[in-house]
């Protein structure tokens, strides 16, 4: 033990015996420090388990979602959070006025026999050798790193691995005190990050919570309390630490006796160093405090003092180790079998242009019959759920709102002002000659004016079925090209460029049937004939009724056309004008029927031929000229894999690297666990 003394020779012991037996402890006899192999034998037990913890915690596990059995150190603002943990490990860290622990500190202790202690802080993939006395500083300096110069603070850990003769093998997590009032530089919020990070440790069952407590204070007062209290209710992975048995040394045995705080795992208290006590002195004076102070002698010599509190730690580890593994070990092949499925359906990377053209051609097939059925046969059952991809019922919809609207429109009201427009036109087609001959021009003015005021309809109503089209094609193609991100650009540019130019033939179309309308009226529809002639033979009896001086009311009811108001038309008492008006309105009612079928059935027929066109020719045409023009960036595009893909495989293989890493450590201490699980 000649190392022992060295290491402390700075501060020369009075007993001949290691400096640092902290765990070896006999709990039955704490006055006895002497070396106890069970406690040694332990360590080197439970060093290789926590090892591979280590291991996992470095592969960073809790990434996978797979959470470590932890030990964090949880306490109010100086409480002593540091104190206890620099006892524990025999080095200063950093004290002081304010907030100094910033980040999440994991302390890594390990029992060597070394001459010299070996400190080594890990951040930021660094590995910083440092000693005991650059250690605080070491730490600042990589605080200041992570959560910068101020006084914020940051979730990223920072690892202390002490490596130290006569150190409990512990691995425990300091995280940064409870402050309810921000110093000055520090942000409002301070409190909720701190809360954020604290319970983000202590909420996994797999964590013991480690509450450090000043004897100072009332605990049922304590936030570190209340914050582990909403975790572990019943306190079962809590162990309370109290700090500061010196100052406050009245009512302590009552307090950690009374337990109103739910402390399942029971209480240590301790006496950490004070000032600039040297960590031997620290120690000596802890034992003597228990030993002879009035009040703290009467204390369970089972519940204070460091060494105790050491101890305890170890056995609370190695059960939640023993504990937690087995979970940990299931979780891991879960998940590894997890991410080996989803990597294997994921879709191949194309690496020839054989296998992208094949790609490509699978994509416009599928997208094709897709397409058929969903627009053209009426099938659905790829979109059972998605309304809007049962096509040909919406098409349906859509073109009976457009037929609904030509037939309500005021265009298509025979009663309106009845006879008006055509008395007046009758006016002005007025020539010299016989009069009983029906001025052509008449119709055709009526008619085409009547045309020009629903035209907007058969436009409106094409614009919109491309725009709906135009989703459907490209939910579809994007769905089957989902896999190719650069086919999936090129196509859907394609789609957008076809729908354009097939909306503008439509409509070119729609242009074409309404100038039609305007320009010639024929047809050889029966239909037109048989009404004209039904409402001719009710003119003589309508006009009768018309003229009637002593007509009841204001209305006259036309059989097949409805009430009309005739009190406008007693202006005009001049029968012929009023016969021929009646004519001309009759060949107008039947007419306007037939035109406005023709509006509907001839672009419905046009859209039901181009939907066809678009699946069975143009979509392909498109799509291919699109690829392959010069500008398309050619078939090599296929090749590149689509950002979302790549990085889904990429974040796959690293997590199956992780888990079959973490696995091979588990498996190599696997045989291990189970030595500890009843201590
Ligand atoms: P933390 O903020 O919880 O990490 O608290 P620190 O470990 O920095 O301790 C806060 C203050 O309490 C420091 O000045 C310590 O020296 C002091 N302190 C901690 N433990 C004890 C103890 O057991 N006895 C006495 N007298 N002071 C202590
Ligand atoms: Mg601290």
């Amino acid at each position: 033990m000649a190392s022992g003394k060295k290491s402390s020779s700075t501060k020369a012991t009075k007993h001949d015996r290691p400096s640092l037996s902290l765990v070896c402890v006999d709990v039955d006899q704490p006055q006895t420090l002497s070396i106890a192999p069970i406690v040694s034998s332990y360590n080197e037990k439970i060093r290789p388990v926590l090892d591979a913890l280590e291991n996992l915690r470095r592969l960073n596990i809790a990434k996978e979602g797979i959470q470590l059995p932890t030990i964090v150190v949880v306490g109010d603002q100086s409480s002593g959070k540091s104190s206890v943990l620099e006892s524990l490990a025999g080095i200063s860290l950093p004290r002081g006025q304010g907030i100094c622990t910033r980040v999440p500190l994991v302390m890594r202790l390990q029992n060597h026999l070394l001459p010299q202690p070996e400190l080594v802080l890990e951040y930021n993939g660094k590995n910083v050798s440092t000693d005991e006395a650059n250690v605080s500083h070491a730490i600042n300096t990589a605080t200041e790193e992570l959560a910068g110069n101020a006084k914020g603070i940051s979730n990223t850990p920072l690892t202390l691995i002490v490596k130290k003769n006569g150190v409990p093998d512990l691995t425990m997590v300091d995280l940064p005190g409870i402050t309810r009032v921000p110093v000055h530089g520090q942000p409002d919020n301070i409190y909720d990050q701190i809360k954020d990070i604290i319970m983000q440790y202590i909420t996994p069952e797999e964590s013991i919570i480690l509450n450090v407590l000043s004897a100072t204070v009332d605990f049922t007062t304590c936030e570190s309390i209340r914050m582990s209290q909403t975790v572990d209710k019943t306190g079962l992975r809590t162990l309370a630490v109290v700090t500061k048995a010196d100052k406050s040394p009245e009512g302590l045995l009552e307090k950690v006796t009374a337990d109103d705080v739910n402390i399942g795992l029971g209480y240590v208290c301790v006496r950490n160093r004070i000032g600039e006590e040297s960590y031997e002195e620290a120690r000596e004076e802890e034992l003597k405090l228990f030993e002879s102070h009035s009040l703290l002698s009467k204390i369970d010599k089972s519940i204070v003092g460091i060494p105790v509190l050491a101890q305890k730690l170890v056995h609370v580890q190695a059960q939640i180790i023993s504990k937690t593994l087995p979970e940990i070990i299931k979780k891991i092949n879960e998940k590894l079998g997890n991410s080996l499925n989803e990597l294997e359906i994921l879709p191949a990377n194309l690496s020839s242009m054989a296998d992208a053209m094949a790609a490509f051609m699978q994509i416009i097939s599928l997208s094709r019959d897709s397409l058929r059925k969903i627009l053209l046969i009426g099938e659905f059952e790829d979109y059972p759920d998605e309304k809007e991809m049962h096509c040909t019922a919406r098409l349906v919809e859509m073109l009976n709102s457009y037929a609904n609207e030509l037939e309500i429109c005021s265009e298509s009201n025979p009663t309106k002002d009845f006879l008006m427009d055509e008395i007046k036109v009758l006016e002005e087609a007025k020539i010299i000659g016989l009069p009983n001959f029906m001025p052509r021009t008449a119709f055709l003015t009526l008619l085409s004016k009547k045309v020009k005021g629903i035209s907007y309809m058969p436009i409106n109503f094409v614009d919109n079925v491309w725009n709906y089209l135009q989703t459907v094609v490209t939910s579809v193609l994007n769905f089957h090209s989902s896999n190719y991100y650069q086919l999936q650009v090129s196509i859907r540019r394609a789609a957008e460029l076809l729908i354009e130019k097939k909306k503008k033939s439509s409509i070119q179309h729609v242009l074409q049937a309404v100038q039609m309308e305007k320009l010639t009226d024929y047809t050889c529809n029966p239909e037109y004939l048989k009404e004209y002639n039904n409402l001719m033979s009710h003119q003589e009896g309508f006009l009768k009724e018309v003229t009637n001086v002593n007509r009841e009311g204001n209305t006259v009811k036309l059989e097949g056309v409805g009430v009309i108001n005739v009190v406008h038309l007693m202006k005009y008492p001049d029968m012929l004008t009023l016969a021929q008006a009646y004519d001309l309105k009759a060949r107008l009612i039947a007419y306007w029927k037939i035109v406005i079928r023709r509006l509907i059935d001839v672009i419905a027929m046009h859209l039901m031929l181009s939907i066809n066109e678009l699946i069975s020719t143009d979509l392909q045409k498109e799509i291919c000229h699109e690829l392959l023009a010069p500008s398309g960036g050619g078939v090599q595009r296929l090749l590149e894999e689509s950002p979302s893909i790549s990085g889904k495989r990429e974040r796959l293989s690293r997590s199956v690297k992780v888990l079959r890493e973490s696995k091979d450590t588990v498996a190599n201490i696997m045989d291990r666990i189970g030595v500890y699980g009843d201590n």
